[in-house]
């Protein structure tokens, strides 16, 4: 039995070589386990108190996705509206960025606007309502592909939600509902 969302994250800790002891995935936040979770606090720069809150579970999260980083999503108002994270990012965004990266070729992808605060999509020019302010949305780019040919790869890996050229020099990709444009 144990705890589903202990086991989850007792999974992801084991996948990634942090030791739970004897006792393994138990679903129990035992000694181990929260021994497990200060060391991965420690090696990702989070406050090891050993609970798993908020930024702690981001950083789980993170885990499955080596090519992209929490930080990468973050609002890019710096620090003027908001903390960063005003919302978290949607794992199935990110397992699509995944998607669209690999069937680019591998190369890397850069991510010019992810999550947005309120403040921030108005000054940048975001519909009211932007999946950005949800976390459920980025604006993308991949160095040495144009953007027509890109919005052609997301439009094909991207079979639910939305896609279309943004800001010109950008292919936005969302998780919402399916448009193109
Ligand atoms: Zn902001």
């Amino acid at each position: 039995m144990g705890n589903e969302s202990v086991k989850n994250i007792q999974r992801i800790l084991q996948e990634n070589g942090y030791d739970l002891g004897i006792w393994g995935i138990d679903g129990v936040l035992g000694r181990a386990t929260k021994n497990a979770l200060m060391q991965f606090q420690k090696d990702s720069n989070v406050k090891a108190d050993g609970i798993a809150g908020t930024i702690t579970l981001r950083e789980l999260m993170f885990l499955k996705f080596p090519n992209f980083e929490s930080r990468e999503f973050s609002c890019k108002c710096k620090g003027k509206y908001c903390r960063g994270f005003p919302s978290e990012p949607d794992e199935n965004l990110i397992s699509l960025l995944e998607k669209i990266r690999g069937a680019a070729g591998g190369k890397p992808l850069i991510i010019n606007s992810a999550i947005r605060c309120e403040k921030h999509n108005e000054a940048s020019g975001g519909e009211p309502g932007s999946l950005h302010l949800k976390g459920l949305a980025a604006d993308i780019r991949i160095p040495g592909i144009s953007i027509r040919d890109l919005r052609k790869i997301c439009i094909r890996m991207n079979s639910n939600g939305g896609c279309g050229i943004s800001y010109k020099d950008f292919v936005h990709v969302d998780v919402g509902s399916k448009r193109i444009w």
